[in-house]
């Protein structure tokens, strides 16, 4: 599937891609972490091989990101495991 050649939007309507594109993406969060030295992303991508699945995506200032894929039940695994470990560093 690719952006609707009269629109430039893509077909998926969930997706934030604009424009050609093979992959397609939910952009779902992104926030600078720990003193902003750090930019993280959250998103939803889906391609034509296989499943949808979770990409992570860290970056320190000046650096090209690393890009950890994930699927749904790692994701949701790790998910826990952040909110766990929150949960302890607050008390
Ligand atoms: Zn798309």
């Amino acid at each position: 599937m690719s952006a609707d050649p009269l629109s430039d939007e893509c077909v998926l309507k969930w997706c934030n891609e604009a424009g050609d594109h093979v992959e397609h993406r939910l952009y779902v969060t992104s926030l600078f972490a720990w003193r902003s030295t750090w930019l993280i992303g959250v998103n939803l991508v889906q391609d034509d091989t296989g499943p949808p699945y979770v990409e992570l995506t860290v970056s320190a200032r000046f650096t090209a990101p690393t890009i950890v894929k994930l699927s749904a039940a790692e994701a949701e695994a790790i998910g826990k495991a952040l909110l766990e470990a929150s949960t302890r560093a607050v008390r």
